[in-house]
């Protein structure tokens, strides 16, 4: 069984009339992580009893129709910085990587409460800091699409689980584009949701102002799917936000012609590699053909984006990963001898790799008396800036277009600088400092890499990205295409 001919809400009537069985195509599954985990490194931990368990379940109540849930019997990946109980929960970190949750974070209560099958706990960077997997304790994930090459960062496995047929959805986590980096760079959809749209309740913080839990999938379907169904007020949130329930799927055929785009020139400028400039403009002539126009803009707050968010990620950072002391949670010391101080920093030096005691030292220095009022508080006023911009541009235009990524997917082991490595994040990083949504989708492929194209709207404007996101994969063939990896 070919699990990725089929679209999730094909897999899930399948299974529901019992075309298949949900256990055949669960069995299928572990074949391909049998077949592919080994080179790809998507997974840090599987439950493979639990999930054919699972499925033999959800088959026994098809054939006797009980009623199933919207994502009966679907296979998902879990990023490995959402608490699932009873499952370790590392943050890809020697600090956590005894961690068991002791309880699900919302969305998965979700997930399980439409009998969603989950499958396994996906590669990271450490805490979710970086975007090629490389920071990850257990050792980076590998793009299925080019040997040696990097899958992007930092929810890296679950963009490979489901690149490479390792499961049909997964769940990440975009604090800075974690979720569309590795979207773009392994050819798949990827959508960060509004701020408050979906829940953090367990999801471990990074950057609590910035992050949102959002879909990973092979096509845009599937991600609506995905999102109707973890998306919704929280109490155990107090940033979720109370809306009424949005049917993602209802709409997507919907037209989309006389829709305006914007395409701010400051997402191209240099940093921005020939050939992913040429395959984005060629994928903008194609929203032409299903009437969508578009025009070149400017927005000039864009410049000052990806220092703002830098300084704030830090800053959250610092404060969020104060509470691994060794005592509440993660590795211990050992050592009821020694001082707090220096149980402390010891539990810290070894439990954290370097670019999260990095950003934890830059983070400090950000918010220390002093420098709070020339880094901290002017990054929020810029933030303020970026936010007034963007929603003075999203009154002229529905939605603003740009390539997700400026490079190419990277080759893992090559040496960067902090620096060289945060330059990449420029295009992701203003919808999370505005809260704005955000999609990327496969818009092509040089030398087999992939590249993706992003696409951002107003406030709660899921339903209209998904929208145009899905004429454009209807118009062309990227998301059929499959990777080359033996
Ligand atoms: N690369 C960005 C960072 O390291 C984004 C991380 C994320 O979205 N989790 O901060």
């Amino acid at each position: 069984l070919d699990i990725s001919r089929f679209s999730a809400e094909e897999l899930v009537e399948m299974i529901g009339s019992q075309d298949i069985s949900c256990e055949d195509y669960i069995v299928s599954i572990f074949e391909s992580i049998a077949k592919h985990d080994r080179n790809t490194h998507a997974y840090l931990a599987l439950k493979e009893d639990q999930a054919l368990e699972q499925a033999r379940t959800i088959d026994k109540k098809a054939r006797s129709k009980e009623k199933l849930g919207k994502l009966a019997g679907l296979g998902i990946a879990i990023k490995d910085n959402i608490c699932t109980k009873g499952l370790a929960t590392t943050c890809a970190s020697k600090m956590l990587k005894d961690f068991i949750a002791p309880y699900d974070a919302t969305i998965i209560e979700r997930i399980k409460a439409e009998d969603a099958i989950i499958l396994g706990k996906t590669n990271m960077d450490e805490f979710a800091m970086g975007n090629t997997t490389a920071s990850s304790f257990f050792g980076p994930t590998f793009n299925p699409w080019m040997e040696g090459y990097s899958p992007g960062g930092s929810s890296g496995g679950s963009a490979v689980a489901v690149s490479a047929g390792m499961a049909t959805l997964a769940l990440g986590e975009d604090t800075g584009g974690s979720i569309r980096c590795p979207a773009s760079f392994c050819s798949i959809v990827g959508l960060k949701p509004t701020y408050g749209l979906v829940s953090r309740y367990g999801l471990i913080a990074y950057g609590n102002s910035l992050e949102q839990i959002g879909p990973m999938t092979k096509r845009v379907s599937d991600c609506a799917l995905l999102l109707g169904v973890i998306a919704g007020r929280d109490s155990k949130d107090s940033t979720s936000v109370d809306r009424e329930r949005t049917n993602y799927e209802k709409n997507l055929n919907k037209d989309t012609r006389g829709l305006k785009v914007g395409v701010p020139k400051e997402f191209l400028e240099e940093g921005t590699s020939e050939d992913v400039r040429r395959t984005f403009w060629r994928a903008m002539e194609k929203f032409e053909e299903f009437g969508v126009r578009w025009e070149e803009i400017t927005m000039p707050s864009l410049r000052y984006a990806l220092a703002t968010y830098y300084i704030i990620a830090m800053a959250e950072a610092s404060s969020n990963l104060a509470r691994y002391d060794g005592v509440r949670y993660g590795l211990s010391s050992g050592r009821i001898e020694l001082d707090w101080n220096e149980a402390y920093s010891r539990v810290r030096s070894e439990g954290f790799g370097s670019e999260v005691k990095r950003r934890i030292m830059l983070g400090t220095f950000v918010l220390s008396a002093g420098y709070f009022e020339a880094y901290y508080l002017k990054a929020q006023r810029v933030r303020a800036l970026l936010r007034r911009d963007f929603e003075h541009t999203l009154k002229s235009f529905d939605l603003i277009a740009g390539p997700t990524m400026p490079i190419l997917p990277p080759k893992l082991g090559v040496k960067l600088t902090p620096l060289q490595e945060y330059r990449i994040d420029i295009n992701t990083v203003p919808a999370n400092l505005t809260g704005l949504p955000a999609i990327s989708i496969p818009c092509g492929f040089v030398n087999g890499l992939p590249i993706g194209l992003q696409l951002m709207s107003s406030y709660f404007g899921e339903e209209l990205l998904l929208r145009v996101a899905n004429s454009y994969e209807s118009a062309t063939d990227h998301h059929r295409l499959s990777f080359s990896l033996r």
